[in-house]
């Protein structure tokens, strides 16, 4: 016992002593003991490590003309060390590869084809990684994104979205615990990835907040006093199936007037029918971009299109703000597409509906974020909730 608690005090030192490099680029170690209040010796002991293990450069040691020489001057070292991101979709795995600075080095998008599984094509292409980018040793985890709720008790994953075979469904997790026995693996909602994205990387000072992310589906991750809502498994909220209205549309999940029935991008062209002509009718699919731009262009089928699937989010998020009373909403993944009007629309709502002194000082906008931040998101939650300094986690397997 004693042993595992020096490791996880050594773990949580390292982690924090690399977030504070990573975060004030050129750091001295008596800065760090200061910041950190560990003692000097601790500090240069654990910088040491770091060093020699390579994931953080002491500049005073370089011998680059550029940097100079300047002694004591630590920065994290980049493309050093990588996490591989495999985001599952419709049909799709994208496959990144992220280094623990932030930065994407490799993207690829993988097609299934019908012979092949989400699990085998992830096989595949994390070998195909292995013998002709990357070495094992610089890879510190696997993370699969999935647009679901992983249910960690039965070991069974939940999507209305995914692409999934029969034979993909049974044992998917159990089998997916296996299927890279060199790595530490985890399986992570999409959404959280998202969310996490926005908090590390935005510099999110509101304690209190939900991510509302637009894709496919529509979900939402919260954070409470600082902390996820849960972990990031999707298994606490399935805001997309929130229902408004329980004689809507039938939703892929079985309820009827789900958000996902109303606010996904493939229902644009199915709604925007109910509103008359548009500009968009001659077009076989549609975007939340085209429906921004078209209502931007004053087509009037698009601007109440835009309005209402506005009001409907407003009223599910009002009911949410009387439930955690977040003090910022943000909406990412693909809703900033969405443009000006669907955000105004949606702050004028969202103050007509819900308990006022709650939703009153509720804040709200979009993601500051590339749509594809889940990967960053992926890897940054990976890097500090998993991965470890003090011990090696090949083989350990975490949902969420
Ligand atoms: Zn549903």
């Amino acid at each position: 016992m004693r042993i595992a608690n020096q490791q996880l005090i050594k773990d949580s030192n390292m982690k924090l002593l690399y977030s504070i490099v990573h975060q004030n680029r050129g750091i001295s170690r008596t800065q760090l003991a200061r910041m950190t209040r560990l003692s000097k010796t601790t500090v240069s002991t654990l910088v040491d490590e770091l060093i020699c293990r390579n994931f953080i450069l002491d500049t005073g040691s370089s011998e680059s003309e550029n940097i100079g020489r300047r002694p004591n001057n630590l920065i994290i070292r980049p493309q050093s060390y990588y996490v591989i991101v495999l985001n599952w979709i419709v049909d799709i795995i994208f496959v990144s590869v992220v280094d623990i600075a932030g930065n994407s080095v490799y993207n690829k998008s993988c097609q299934l084809s019908p012979e092949e599984t989400y699990l085998t094509l992830s096989r595949k292409c994390v070998d195909q990684l292995l013998d002709t980018r990357f070495s094992r040793e610089c890879i510190l985890g696997i993370c699969v994104s999935v647009s679901a709720m992983i249910d960690a008790v039965h070991e069974e994953i939940y999507s209305t979205t995914l692409s999934l075979k029969k034979s993909d469904d049974i044992n998917l997790i159990r089998e997916l615990r296996h299927l890279f026995p060199a790595f530490p693996v985890a399986i992570l909602e999409d959404t959280a990835c998202y969310a996490y994205a926005e908090k590390v990387y935005t510099h999110i000072e509101e304690d209190n907040f939900a991510f509302i992310n637009f894709g496919r589906g529509i979900g939402a991750t919260i954070f409470i006093n600082g902390m996820m809502l849960g972990n990031a498994s999707g298994a606490v909220t399935q805001f997309g199936h929130y229902s408004p209205d329980f004689s809507g549309e039938l939703c892929a999940c079985g309820n009827r007037g789900c958000l996902e029935t109303i606010l996904s991008e493939h229902s644009i062209k199915r709604q925007l029918k109910t509103f008359g002509s548009s500009l968009l009718d001659l077009q076989e699919h549609i975007t939340f971009s085209d429906l921004n731009k078209a209502a931007l262009f004053g087509d009037y089928a698009s601007l109440q299109l835009l309005s209402f699937m506005a009001e409907i989010l407003a009223k599910a998020t009002a009911n949410l703000i009387c439930i955690v009373n977040p003090d910022l909403i943000i909406l990412g993944g693909s809703a900033p597409a969405l443009g000006p009007i669907f955000l105004t629309e949606f702050r004028r709502f969202l103050s007509e509906y819900g308990f006022n002194k709650m939703v009153s000082s509720t804040s709200s906008r979009y993601s500051q974020l590339d749509s594809d931040a889940c990967k960053n998101g992926a890897m940054k939650y990976f890097f500090d909730q998993h991965f470890s300094f003090a011990q090696n986690n090949a083989g350990a397997f975490w949902i969420g």
